[in-house]
């Protein structure tokens, strides 16, 4: 039963003490409809931007379109990383922001030369407010330890800012709603070099639909970003946990990454 409860999704616990929702009593059944009458109808009262939902539906059932589109005009809006931070928690188009426990903005030093983006957070990222802190962010740290960098040398984020029930992989109508933020977040960070961590950051910033092991290893330029922005995709750290083998491949390009950074210093 645990199992299936955390295969669901359901991998928290939230409260103390259970709930027997079998124990309460049955809701009130529908009253019948009242019959038709020639006055005009009292308007559905409106229903507040952040009321509770229920986490099951899904963002495919609303708009994304149009969704995305009011993300991309709030981003546009925002000129600081405050402002920027303050339009995505009271954005209301996506809703992972009614089951996560945290918004998870960024981490480091915004004023660094590189940022890093990855896909969503998961259980210890949206438990700490903070990107890449969990098992795979350690092996981010060191990823970026080996070519001496930290996260005061290096900016980091992700293209969700809100976790995934259970740790699922993102919807892409998910992806495209929360994109123009990470667009205008890596706009106003404004870096030499932006590293696309994994296979979701590379197709949602690089518009491909190839898959990772395609896209990483060779110097690209995001559309709609800058085309003096170096961006490299690499393997995500969660995937080089479960593909040792594939390490070599992170290192070339940690090497490449690294040596993009000191042409860049160089040309200050
Ligand atoms: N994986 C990601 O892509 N991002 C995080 O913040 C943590 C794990």
């Amino acid at each position: 039963m645990l199992r299936w409860t955390v295969d669901a999704g359901a991998d928290e616990a939230i409260a103390e003490t259970a709930r027997d929702r079998f124990a309460e009593p049955a809701p009130p059944a529908a009253a019948p409809a009242p019959p038709a009458s020639k006055e005009p109808r009292r308007p559905e009262p409106h229903t507040p931007a952040h009321a509770p939902r229920p986490a099951s539906v899904p963002i495919e059932l609303e708009s994304a379109d149009a969704a995305m589109a009011s993300a991309r005009d709030l981003a546009a809006a925002c000129t600081t990383l405050e402002e920027l931070r303050g339009a995505v928690a009271g954005f209301d188009g996506c809703s992972l922001r009614h089951t996560a426990k945290n918004l998870v903005f960024g981490d480091g030093n915004a004023a660094a030369p590189v940022m890093f983006v990855g896909e969503a957070p998961g259980a210890d990222e949206d438990r700490e407010g903070r990107p890449f802190v969990g098992v795979s962010g350690q092996l981010l740290d060191r990823m970026i330890a080996a070519i001496g960098l930290d996260r005061t040398g290096a900016y980091i984020s992700n293209i969700l800012p809100w976790r995934p029930p259970g740790n699922r992989k993102p919807t892409s109508a998910e992806v495209t709603v929360c994109v123009p933020f990470i667009r205008r977040h890596i706009e106003i960070v404004a870096p030499k070099v932006l590293v696309l961590v994994g296979g979701t950051a590379a197709s949602a910033l690089l518009e491909r639909s190839e898959g990772i092991t395609r896209l990483r290893g060779r110097w690209q330029i995001c559309p709609g970003l800058s085309e003096d922005l170096a961006t490299l995709a690499i393997l995500h750290p969660a995937y080089l946990l479960r593909q040792p083998a594939l390490k070599a491949q992170a290192w070339r390009d940690l090497l490449a990454i690294r040596a993009r950074l000191a042409e860049a210093a160089n040309a200050d």
